[in-house]
């Protein structure tokens, strides 16, 4: 029988970190800063380590403000050669593959895409994620991490998720939707695709980790804890009781208030939101630009107010945009614009989430743009985008 109870955290859940704790700022200087700086060299050695020389790009890759190919490009123009920084562009690779997984299959996505992930013995959440008590250090240091900045070292999360889902025996969706919920790079397709690579139902087998691991690339010295184990033993072990606990996880999401958009002129109406926050974009065009967010949209897929916050400050990059906090049909309504109207005068970036905004959807960048469709595999997608590069 499971426990249960709120996923809730309490005050004392709230302890300084041993790690150095990543900020995120919203300026774009600073955004291209962070690009200038980047170490390939750097990046290969370390990036698995907490630690580590990795990039801390993804809460601005995630929402469009920057895409992958600028990135390459900026190491291009900074004299590197693909073979000195392969592997960073591989991982910047992973980003595309998983939104053409998205583009290719739309809603099955958020199924179990390959099959069915095996073992599974509930739908919840163990609690000890949302409480930080999972007992292993380094893990419930990482989740307090993500709980205060929004932000989880990849390793980390690859260890959240297998001690959920493959030793904690919880199918991956309701997992997902909580670290995705806390996440300033949270992106559906990244994260959806992630947990099930790591819960097996989109990859050949299952991750596991242990201890051994977890201490060499988190600098925790843990001895004894239920993944001190072999990687033959740790499929075969039965649900620790730290993670025996369940919870239910049905946030309640708070969105800004706003007034409605002041349409001026006859001229286009830019729509962005929050995967699409591209200041360059159309950037010497006379236009409109409003931000919407649609309510129906973080119902299904609710992130906390600190990545609502996050999202204005980015798109305070983009001059004169306007807020607007509701549905795109109510928009229409409000502004007294039919459809035939709003097809011509609205203009958006091509993604999965926007597929029923009326108007022209511009193209996304992409690291290797003939590349698209489903691949089964992130291998099999590199092989071939890898040649365009
Ligand atoms: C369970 C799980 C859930 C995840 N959920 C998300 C998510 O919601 N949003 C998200 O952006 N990433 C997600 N990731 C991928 C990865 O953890 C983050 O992109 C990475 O940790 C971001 O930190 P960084 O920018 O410092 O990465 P770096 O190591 O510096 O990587 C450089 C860039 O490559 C891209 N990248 C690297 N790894 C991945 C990957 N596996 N998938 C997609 N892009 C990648 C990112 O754009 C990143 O900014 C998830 C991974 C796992 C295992």
């Amino acid at each position: 029988m499971s426990l249960h109870r709120s996923w809730h955290q309490t005050e004392e859940f709230y302890k300084p970190s041993p790690w150095p704790v990543p900020e995120f700022p919203t300026e774009i200087n600073a955004i291209w800063d962070r690009v200038a700086q980047i170490d390939p060299a750097r990046y290969s050695k370390t990036r698995n380590f907490i630690n580590g020389s990795v990039t801390y790009l993804s809460p601005y890759i995630s929402r469009g403000v920057i895409s992958t190919r600028q990135v390459y490009e900026s190491l291009l123009a900074r004299g590197f050669r693909l073979y000195q920084m392969e592997k960073l562009v591989s991982e910047l690779a992973w980003r595309d593959y998983f939104q053409q997984v998205w583009l290719a299959i739309g809603d099955r996505m958020f199924d179990d895409i390959r099959q069915p992930q095996e073992g599974v013995q509930h739908r919840l959440l163990p609690a000890a994620l949302a409480h930080a008590n999972t007992g292993i250090e380094a893990v419930d240091e990482g989740i307090r991490m993500l709980q205060q900045t929004g932000y989880m070292h990849n390793h980390l999360r690859m260890y959240t998720a297998s001690i959920a889902c493959n030793t904690g025996r919880a199918h991956w969706p309701m997992p997902a939707q909580w670290m995705y919920y806390h996440l300033l790079d949270g992106d559906l397709a990244s994260n959806t695709c992630s947990w099930q690579w790591v819960a097996g139902s989109f990859s050949s087998k299952k991750y596991y980790c242990n201890q051994e691991n977890i201490n060499k690339y988190t600098g925790s010295r843990q001895g004894s804890s239920f993944l001190h184990k072999s990687y033959e033993e740790l499929p075969l072990v039965d649900v620790p009781e730290a993670l025996l606990e369940t919870t239910d996880f049905s946030p309640t999401i708070t969105l800004p208030a706003c007034s409605l958009p002041a349409l001026h002129g006859r001229g286009n109406i830019l729509l962005y939101h929050h995967y699409h926050l591209d200041p360059q974009w159309r950037a010497d065009e006379d236009a409109c630009r409003i931000l919407i967010l649609e309510p129906s949209h973080f119902r299904r897929f609710p992130v906390s107010e600190k990545v609502i916050g996050f999202v204005q400050r980015l798109a305070s990059n983009i001059p004169g945009i306007q807020l607007y906090v509701g549905e795109i049909d109510q928009l229409l309504e409000q502004l007294g614009m039919d459809r035939d109207e709003a097809n011509q005068r609205m203009i958006t970036r091509e993604h999965p989430m926007v597929a029923h905004f009326p108007g022209q959807k511009d193209p996304r960048e992409w690291l290797a743009p003939d590349v698209t469709g489903f691949f089964p595999s992130f291998f099999a997608f590199w092989k071939k985008a890898s040649r365009f590069l």
